[in-house]
């Protein structure tokens, strides 16, 4: 009897065995094997999406180089005041726990023939599936007189940690009366809103500890993200505080000097105490070193973020070129559940549904203040399209206003969960 309920249960499991079968992956690895370069919004939630969801089933390696990610988003409250900066910063402990090998180096090259991710450090990765989501890079010369060698003197702030502590330092140091200068980036960039809450943020800041201070905003843009709402909230909060020039008073002819901390705007030269440049943008450089860019952004499919130039790389995020969706978190964390459960499907045959993303941004004006812009997609063969939106309207009343705060703090605590368990 025993013998018998033995080889029963033997025969049962070779059966399971053949009809499970894996196949075979690159260089004869039984499991399948998934690279994620970029440890931020979209590829810490890929690859803990695709480890917790394949339970074992496939390895998942994250190539990403600092061992703390400090968000962008929410970098404006801590300007203002409002967070600090151990609030911004989160570790890959969690994610290491759960069964993602975390490594903490730089990609530097991929070599698409081979499947193989070359590391600083040296080494080659394999790939069955490799997902990029570097994030931004700056283009070169888009802003006359700033290159990365005056990051220092003139901060963009524009990826998390060290550039965003710097910004908050140059403030606070910044003489009484004195003035902060931004030079806004063109379209499209990473958070459509995020250089008008950091003016929010700069004079929340200043209003409390510099009230005498100025704000010079040059814009290359007539238009930006939730236009309306920012200048009402100016006018109400900071009056004559801030001085926006726009594209028809000469915001794009923008030129600095950040040895004579100098700015000039269509000619005219302004001597400044702070200068936050926020440059024109492109893909992280890993991409195009992938060879899946086509000009400044990665073009991708939009059912399931798999790249134009090769259908095993996937890029997320703000690299991506996917359609309607803006670069922000919250759509880079959309893309990668989507992307996640595409990547299972295809190399373990589990079921993939069909692509759905969302998208909110909220902005902090002031204190309690907190306005918001959103909408759903959905992946049509061109692009990812924008199904229907919503945005805050002006005139709100300071009720609203505080619970629109308080929804995008619940909006962070879920999704840094969302990206690192
Ligand atoms: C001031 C500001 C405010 C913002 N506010 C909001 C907001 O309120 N809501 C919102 O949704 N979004 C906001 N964003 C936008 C948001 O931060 C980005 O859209 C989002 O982080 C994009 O995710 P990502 O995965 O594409 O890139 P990231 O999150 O930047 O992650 C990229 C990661 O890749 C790593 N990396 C790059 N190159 C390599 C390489 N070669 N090898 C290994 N690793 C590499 C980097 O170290 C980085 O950790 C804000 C941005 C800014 C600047």
């Amino acid at each position: 009897m025993n013998i018998n309920r033995r080889l029963f249960i033997g025969s049962g499991a070779a059966a399971a065995t053949t009809l499970a079968a894996p196949t075979v992956f690159a260089d004869g690895h039984a499991k399948p094997r998934v690279v994620v370069v970029g440890g931020g919004a979209g590829g810490a939630t890929a690859a803990r999406y695709i480890a917790k969801d394949s339970k074992g089933e496939i390895d998942v390696t994250l190539i990403e180089p600092t061992r703390m990610y400090y968000t962008c988003f929410f970098s404006n409250l801590y300007l203002g005041g409002v967070k600090g900066i151990d609030d911004l910063g989160h570790s890959y402990g969690t994610l290491a726990a759960n069964g993602v090998n975390v490594v903490h180096d730089w990609a530097v090259g991929v070599d698409r023939d081979a499947k193989t991710v070359s590391l600083a450090g040296g080494g080659q990765v394999p790939y069955d599936k490799l997902i990029l989501s570097p994030g931004i890079d700056f283009v070169d010369g888009a802003v006359e007189g700033w290159d990365l060698s005056a990051q220092n003197a003139m901060p963009h702030a524009y990826k998390g940690g060290s550039q965003t502590e710097l910004l908050k330092a140059q403030m606070a140091a910044m003489p009484q009366g004195g003035t902060f200068a931004m030079v806004a980036p063109p379209n499209p960039y990473r958070c459509p809103p995020g250089p008008y809450e950091r003016v929010s943020m700069v004079a929340h800041y200043l209003k409390a500890n510099n009230p005498t201070a100025k704000i010079i905003v040059a814009d290359p843009k007539p238009k930006f993200s939730k236009m309306a709402l920012f200048q009402e909230g100016w006018a109400e909060h900071y009056e004559g505080m801030i001085d926006w020039i726009g594209e028809d008073f000469g915001g794009g002819e923008v030129s600095v000097d950040p040895a004579a901390m100098t700015v000039t705007i269509d000619g005219e030269v302004t001597n400044v105490d702070v200068c936050n440049i926020i440059p024109a943008m492109k893909a992280g450089r890993i991409a195009e070193i992938a060879g899946v860019t086509d000009g400044n952004w990665a073009p991708v499919n939009a059912a399931d973020m798999s790249t134009k130039a090769d259908a095993d790389i996937y890029v997320l995020g703000d690299a991506s070129q996917q359609g309607d969706m803006p670069k922000s978190g919250y759509a880079a964390n959309s893309q990668a559940k989507v992307c996640a459960n595409a990547v299972r499907g295809a190399l373990t045959g589990a079921k993939v549904f069909p692509a759905k993303f969302s998208n909110t941004c909220w902005s902090l004006i002031d204190a309690n203040d907190g306005v918001k812009v959103g909408a759903t997609y959905e992946a049509t063969d061109e692009k990812i399209a924008k199904v229907d939106g919503f945005i805050s309207a002006t005139g709100e009343s300071a009720e609203l206003r505080k619970a629109t705060y308080e929804e995008s703090e619940g909006w962070y605590a879920g999704i840094t969960a969302d990206m690192f368990g």
